[in-house]
């Protein structure tokens, strides 16, 4: 019989797609990692799973403990699928630009779901920094993973998914282009590709315009799950060799683009990713292979980048262009 233990089981592994539409005009091969394929829907999945084998050996976490974590939502859901098959609560406090859709997911999976507001200072208590920590003090038999600051983020990514990507593209990865949140995936997958190709792989960290990676000051942009106001520890800054800052308006263009254009329904962040991808290889030949990691699957964000009103609120979409079918008949 073919089978797994548990969904924990399917994590990693994730498929190689080409983009053959939005990537029609430039020369290199563009090739998109996608990470939705893991059983939690996103990248965060790998991460979760080394974090807490980590706890558990070291004793941080015991037997009937709680998870509590600072996230945005898809940390948590990977959180969330080990804490389920290992007897674990889980306790998740997100800002709250996160989607209401996102946040039901979690508590879907079992998770309480504190949030906290966004517009706040990382120093201030009502931040989900602060609420996080004092949560993971008082609440008994709490251990809070902090992907922003643990060593198993980038090494489930240098693990895993460098060597699933040297493999896949059998060594012809020339470019590798992520997002950067907590800097795990771009540092780990980063350093992994440098090391095996000899510093041949070029990487490059896509960041949203006003995060700290490219120069911000960490001022609010509403693309999820990347850019910080402050630089964790997780993020190597010796592994990039070029950040390229991105606006929520060409992030959000290119994320609808990716769903309609090349079937793939994903997260915000990875319009943001493939953007930048795209600036990487207009520069290329057709020798170059690029490679961009999609964090996360679209479901979550079907009330804001796949809103045409939401759009239109933000002046990234203009209504009037979209006439509907009983319009057009009448
Ligand atoms: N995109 C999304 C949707 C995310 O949740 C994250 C994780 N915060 C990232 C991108 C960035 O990944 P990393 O934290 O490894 O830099």
């Amino acid at each position: 019989m073919d089978y797994v233990e548990s969904v924990v089981d399917l994590v990693g592994s994730t498929p190689l797609v080409r983009l053959r539409s939005v990537a029609a005009h430039v020369a290199p091969l563009v090739l998109a990692k996608v990470e939705y394929f893991n059983p939690g829907g996103s990248v965060k999945d790998r991460i979760a799973v080394r974090m807490v084998d980590a706890a558990e050996a070291s004793g941080a976490l015991k037997p009937g403990g709680t998870i509590v974590e600072p996230t945005s939502g898809n940390t948590g859901v990977g959180l969330a699928l080990v804490a389920q098959q290992r007897g674990y609560k889980t306790i998740f406090v997100c800002p709250d630009k996160v989607a209401v859709d996102k946040r039901n997911v979690l508590k879907a999976y079992g998770a309480e779901v504190v949030v906290c507001p966004t517009a706040v200072d990382p120093e201030d208590p009502r931040s989900y920094y602060s609420v996080s920590d004092r949560l993971a003090r008082e609440v008994e038999g709490a251990w809070k993973p902090d992907q922003y600051s643990n060593a198993e983020n980038p090494r489930s990514h240098y693990e895993t998914t460098g060597p699933e990507l040297w493999r896949q593209t059998e060594g012809r990865v020339t470019h590798f282009v992520t997002g950067v949140g907590t800097g795990g995936t771009i540092s780990g997958t980063g350093r992994y590709l440098k090391e095996v190709s000899e510093g041949r792989v070029r990487v490059v960290g896509a960041d949203p315009e006003g995060s700290v990676y490219s120069g911000g000051t960490g001022r609010p942009y509403l693309v999820e799950g990347v850019g910080e106001d402050f630089w964790p520890s997780a993020y190597d800054p010796e592994v990039a060799d070029e950040i390229v800052a991105v606006s929520d308006r060409d992030s959000f263009a290119m994320t609808r683009r990716l769903a309609r254009e090349e079937g793939l329904l994903v997260g915000g962040s990875c319009g943001m990713a493939v953007a930048a991808a795209l600036r990487v290889a207009e520069r290329g030949t057709a020798d170059d292979v690029v490679v961009v990691l999609l964090p996360d699957g679209g479901r979550g964000y079907l009330s804001k980048i796949f809103n045409d009103d939401w759009m239109a609120s933000y002046g990234f979409l203009s209504t009037s262009s979209e006439a509907t079918v009983g319009e057009v008949l009448r």
